[in-house]
């Protein structure tokens, strides 16, 4: 009798040991999956395996939203419309997080000699972009308004964090890269919550995380700029960033003719050399300020540039279609 109990309670312990092994370590990890729409005015998708992979994605989205109400230049609410309100009257105090990504702006405004230029706003609104009536603006409106583009007119202060536009009208827009900081602040997240194997990407910029449990590598396709629908390669990632800029993210046409959203400050019309770039480096932040930066430049101004981010990818395409890159791109398969 005692032994039959013994063997009932040593089988009952066996199956427990075995399920809780079988939940921990050797069953196939799922694949949680996640999308929220209209966030910084693009959609987010992020899938990830691990046993904490559900809630730590709530956490991921909730942390990009956090992070757009702190840059939006279109919440009266955030950082960024509080200084662009006191253009040309005062400096605006800012949390920490918030100077940094501004200062990280004007570094990349001043290493591209402004092709990079955060203060665009005045131009941006000018054609209408972030609002519902995009036209072209006529040249004399545009020579005008251009006049509010400088980013030498961004005054930080590092002692108070404080931060001023020096003219009024001015206006900040950091569009062109605090999508990949809020990626860079995602990825943080999923880390901290001990996710290791994911893949983010808000609408166009790419994160690829470690290594499916297979031991594959996570495949990240490059948008075609010719043929939005299809792409123009495959690349192989794992700990790296990808991000695209591109004239068919956000465009309207007038005449026959498009109208983008990457604007060259020095002309203040949308900027016609390059129809896509790709940027791969491991800060989502830099590439999305690289890949805008370039974007503008084109590959032959790009090169002197690029050589400050050793280990960099670089894909240009060219307006007529013509294909360059730069740096690290052998694990890019073209289609
Ligand atoms: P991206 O899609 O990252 O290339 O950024 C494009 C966005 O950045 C636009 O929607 C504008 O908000 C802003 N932008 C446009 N032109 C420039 C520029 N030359 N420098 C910095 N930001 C820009
Ligand atoms: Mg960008």
């Amino acid at each position: 009798m005692v032994k039959k109990r013994k063997l009932a309670i040593g089988a009952i312990v066996f199956a427990a040991v075995f399920f809780l092994a079988y939940r921990f370590f050797l069953s196939p990890q799922k694949l949680y999956e996640i999308e929220a729409f209209g966030i910084m005015d693009t959609d987010v998708s992020i899938k990830a395996y691990g046993r904490n992979a559900e809630s730590a994605l709530d956490e991921a989205i909730w942390e990009m939203k956090r992070i757009d109400q702190l840059f939006s230049a279109f919440s009266p609410d955030s950082y960024v419309s509080k200084i662009n309100e006191a253009a040309g009257i005062a400096p605006v105090e800012v949390p920490p997080e918030v100077f940094s990504v501004i200062e990280r702006a004007v570094y990349f405004s001043e290493i591209t000699g402004g092709s990079f230029d955060p203060t665009i706003l005045p131009v941006m609104t000018l054609w209408g972009f972030g609002t519902a009536k995009k036209s072209k603006p006529s040249r004399e409106k545009l020579l005008k308004t251009m006049e509010l583009v400088d980013y030498r007119k961004i005054e930080l202060d590092f002692e108070k964090s404080t931060v001023y536009l020096k003219k009024a009208g001015m206006g900040l827009d950091l569009g062109a890269i605090v999508k990949g900081y809020a990626v860079d602040k995602m990825h943080d997240v999923l880390k901290a919550r001990g996710i290791e194997s994911f893949l983010i990407n808000a609408g166009g910029n790419v994160y690829a995380g470690g290594k499916k449990p297979d031991g594959t590598l996570w495949r990240v396709a490059v948008t075609d700029p010719l043929d939005p629908s299809g792409y123009l390669g495959v690349i192989e990632a794992q700990d790296i960033s990808l991000v695209s800029s591109g004239d068919y993210q956000r465009y309207f046409e007038e005449g026959g003719v498009r109208y983008h959203h990457i604007i060259d400050p020095g002309t203040g019309y949308p900027a016609s050399v390059c129809v896509g770039t790709t940027v791969i480096l491991p800060s989502s932040k830099d590439a999305d300020a690289l890949s805008t930066s370039f974007f503008v430049l084109g590959p032959d101004r790009s090169a002197d540039l690029a050589k400050l981010f050793p280990g960099i990818g670089v894909i240009f395409v060219e307006t007529g279609g013509n294909v360059a890159t730069y740096g690290i791109v052998d694990n890019f398969q073209f289609k």
